[in-house]
């Protein structure tokens, strides 16, 4: 069975900055269980799986555009340190928060008397990222799976 959309893939990966430095892999954890066609993940690792099969090794690298995005500029932002309530606030340090569009993460940059300088950008933003991936599954979509828009199932999406 080849990958295509709705279908449900489960895969082992690792990925790579492009000097060879490896960011994060699935190997010695469970398979990233994925429901394919659905933006489950970046758009350049979707495009490389679709008509891949069970057993395939694929190797791609995946420009800033089909990852994380471009870093920008927009996204550095000056914000009131009452937002944060009374957390403790380092420079460096990664919080997530809660914005109209959802949860982000964010990076503190500088945190002042009264602001604080804050990078919404994706920690990946930027970066030419390197996959390598094996294919351990394909099956089927179910129609629920199809309709919540991610895949189901021991090591997949949890309600
Ligand atoms: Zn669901």
């Amino acid at each position: 069975m080849n990958i295509e959309r709705n279908k449900v893939v489960s895969f082992h990966y690792s990925l790579f900055e492009t000097d060879g430095s490896q960011i994060e892999s699935s190997q010695g954890r469970d398979p990233l269980v994925i429901l394919h066609g659905h933006g489950n993940i970046i758009p350049g690792l979707e495009k490389a799986l679709e008509g891949k099969a069970a057993g395939d090794h694929v190797e791609v690298t995946v420009e800033p555009a089909d990852a994380y995005g471009e870093r920008s500029d927009a996204l550095l932002q000056r914000v009131p340190k009452k937002h944060f309530g009374n957390a403790k606030l380092e420079p460096g340090q990664m919080l997530m928060v809660q914005t109209q569009q959802g949860s982000r993460p964010l990076k503190v940059l500088k945190v002042g008397m009264s602001v604080v300088d804050v990078d919404f950008n994706h920690p990946m933003a930027g970066k030419t990222l390197r996959f390598e991936v094996d294919i351990q599954d394909v099956r089927d979509a179910s129609e629920e799976e199809i309709a919540h828009g991610h895949a189901h199932g021991p090591n997949a999406h949890a309600h």
